[in-house]
């Protein structure tokens, strides 16, 4: 079987070091205390900050994160990200084929994202794209993970066969896309789907059809 994972706010906590960086570049902390959980995609803006610092091509903070050498190397993963990298070299192990997705931009995105998720896989495949929808489809993955809704239906839509899971997050949560599943992990480090009466698993679902 195939597997797809995207990567920033799956297994690398992007968030905390993308915050950070408001903070540092505009010298203003406009956010809520820490820990907080951001309440939308498009944190920044919700909290007041403005285009110049926020927009994708011009803005300051992209800017710097795109001529960075090491800002995607430097992410923290989450409480998760060792026990849940965990189950996914057991996939490896057992024969199926694990991708990381990632529409990472800057100096050696792919570079730098392989060597950060070298932590936890040995020599992991890592594919830069946007389009996860059509990665899904061209590899004929069974089963792919992403946070962002846009991304799982763009997978419902071109990839009907893949299962597409979103993978929960307080900026998600008022989002449902029809025909995937909401997961998030457990203690083990087990894709979970977050509606219990759905009675699927991640892990269930690999050894089922194998
Ligand atoms: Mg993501």
């Amino acid at each position: 079987m195939v597997y797809g994972f995207d990567v920033d706010g799956v297994l690398a906590n992007f968030i905390d070091a993308y915050t950070d960086l408001f903070v540092k570049m505009t010298g203003k902390d406009l956010f809520p205390e820490r820990p907080f959980e951001p309440p939308c995609w498009n944190y920044p803006q919700h909290f007041g900050y403005g285009e110049d610092v926020c927009n994708y091509n011009t803005g300051a903070v992209w800017k710097h994160i795109k001529s960075s050498d090491d800002f995607w190397e430097r992410l923290a993963p989450y409480d998760w990200t060792s026990p849940l990298m965990t189950e996914v070299r057991r996939l490896s192990y057992k024969g199926h084929d694990v991708y990381f997705v990632t529409d990472r931009t800057g100096i050696n995105a792919k570079r730098q994202t392989e060597r950060w998720l070298g932590r936890f896989f040995t020599d992991p495949t890592v594919i830069i794209s946007a389009d996860k929808g059509l990665v899904a489809k061209a590899l004929k993955m069974h089963a792919y993970v992403d946070d962002r809704p846009e991304n799982i239906e763009q997978v419902v839509q071109h990839a009907p066969n893949t299962a597409a899971y979103l993978f929960s997050r307080g900026y998600n949560r008022q989002r449902e896309v029809f025909g995937s599943i909401r997961v998030e992990p457990d203690e083990t480090g087990r894709l979970m789907a977050t509606d219990p009466s759905s009675g699927i698993s991640w892990y269930p679902l690999a050894e089922k059809s194998v």
